[in-house]
């Protein structure tokens, strides 16, 4: 990858044409890698950071390998122009690389785009390849600055994929991790070594080298593809055109916040429907409907908790579940939600003053952790708030659903 050692051909100093075999394969190999994670990153839409890791990983070899390549005409002092100006695009290109491997961790760790300030922090460490080009000794100054910029990559590493400690990516960021510090003591060396005045590998260290950037790509495809699996089961449990959780969703939130709450705790289920919503889609047309489903459910998330789940059961049905002390104001939080929804202001495309209401039935229970007995009791209320009129709140009580 870097710091390959030219072997001397038995006749003199010259490099072999092996040094030049093992250069190339590692950038054809780098260029597979850039493929492979470009079709990752474009099948694991939404994941960060994956396409970066591979323009950063190859820049970072091709790069690495001019730099490595020039390295023996430089260090024999035959070097003209040319190996010094190879040598310093080289530096710059690997640094650069490296940097962008940085910023892609960040991205992958943080699930999230750079923020102006890391990408301003990481485009600073490009100055060290022209301070070591303005320095003057072309393969020991780049050699140095390659190697500080290769141990701020590892510390971005060892402090990023801390932060990935959940199975199943747990394991592969731990090995990174592992592969992290190995490497550290590498480069560390590297760059006492540069700052020293020499440059070149130690042989022993150049397979240990190779073998940690395969575990690095090897991972990074792994945590990819983790990503990947966990972003289709999350869309597996959302509701497409609203966003909230679909059925299968609330159940599988609901199951570990019940094993959570204490015994006794109570739990509450609110259930909304729309009302009259087929004159809605009868008289401005299907996607009106489907944009009030869209107001109604941003109007309902704006007045419930984080932690309270609320789900599209069906058609123009939802279902809130509070659990924990919050859920004996089920009712009063029913009757905001209720208010919200007859408040919404309909803007473009829908008609202005289009009104649209829904009608509530709250169940809430103690010591109750059966959903489908609080669902159906919630329902039960649910008719008899249609039956009452509409655009209301009845709160079950007991056997016989009652007025709020
Ligand atoms: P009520 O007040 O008694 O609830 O009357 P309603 O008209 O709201 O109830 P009904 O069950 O008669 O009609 C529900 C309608 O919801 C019928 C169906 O076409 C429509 N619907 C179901 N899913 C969707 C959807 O995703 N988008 C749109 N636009 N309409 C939908
Ligand atoms: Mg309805
Ligand atoms: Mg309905």
């Amino acid at each position: 990858m870097r710091h390959i050692p030219p072997r001397p051909s038995p006749g003199g100093g010259r490099m072999t044409t092996d040094f030049y075999h093992l250069l190339l394969s590692d950038c054809v190999l780098a260029l597979i890698l850039l493929g492979l994670f470009a079709y990752v990153a474009r099948v694991a839409r939404g994941v960060h950071g994956i396409a970066s890791w591979g323009v950063g990983h190859y820049l970072f070899s091709l790069g690495a390998a001019m730099l490595d390549g020039s390295a023996q005409a430089l260090d024999r002092q035959a070097a003209g122009d040319f190996s010094a100006a190879i040598a310093a695009a080289g530096s710059a290109m690997a640094c650069a690389g490296l940097a962008v491997m940085a910023g892609a961790v960040i991205k992958f760790a943080g699930r999230r785009s750079l923020h102006a300030h890391e990408r301003a922090l990481l485009a600073l460490l490009l100055l060290l390849p022209l301070a070591a080009w303005l320095h003057g000794d072309p393969l020991r100054s780049q050699g140095a600055a390659m190697s500080a910029v290769e141990l701020v990559l590892l510390g971005v590493m060892l402090f990023q994929l801390r932060r990935l400690d959940t199975p199943p990516a747990r394991l592969p960021a731990r090995l990174m991790l592992a592969g992290s510090l190995v490497l550290g003591a590498l480069y560390g060396r590297d760059l006492v070594h540069a700052l020293g005045g020499h440059y070149g590998a130690n042989e022993a260290w150049v397979n240990i080298d190779l073998s940690m950037w395969f575990l690095f790509n090897f991972c990074m495809l792994m945590l990819a593809s983790f990503r990947a699996a966990e972003a289709l089961q999350a869309s597996a449990m959302e509701d497409p055109l609203t966003g909230t959780l679909n059925r299968r969703g609330l159940y599988a939130r609901l199951e570990p916040q019940l094993q959570q709450l204490d015994r006794g705790a109570s739990m509450a289920v609110i259930a909304l429907d729309v009302d009259h919503f087929k004159r809605i889609n009868d008289g401005h047309g299907h996607d009106i409907g489907d944009l009030v489903l869209q107001r109604l459910s941003e109007a309902v998330r704006a007045c419930i908790r984080e932690t309270d789940l609320f789900a599209r059961m069906g058609g123009e049905e939802f279902l809130v579940v509070l659990t924990g002390p919050e859920s004996c104001g089920a009712a009063q939080l029913a009757e905001r939600i209720r208010g919200a929804v007859e408040d919404m202001r309909m803007a473009a495309p829908a008609p202005d003053g289009l009104l649209v209401t829904a009608s509530f039935g709250v169940c809430l229970d103690t010591a109750a952790a059966d959903l489908a007995e609080l669902q159906r009791r919630a329902d039960e209320a649910l008719y008899a708030a249609k039956r009452g009129g509409r655009n209301r709140v009845v709160l079950h009580a007991g056997e016989q659903p009652a007025m709020a």
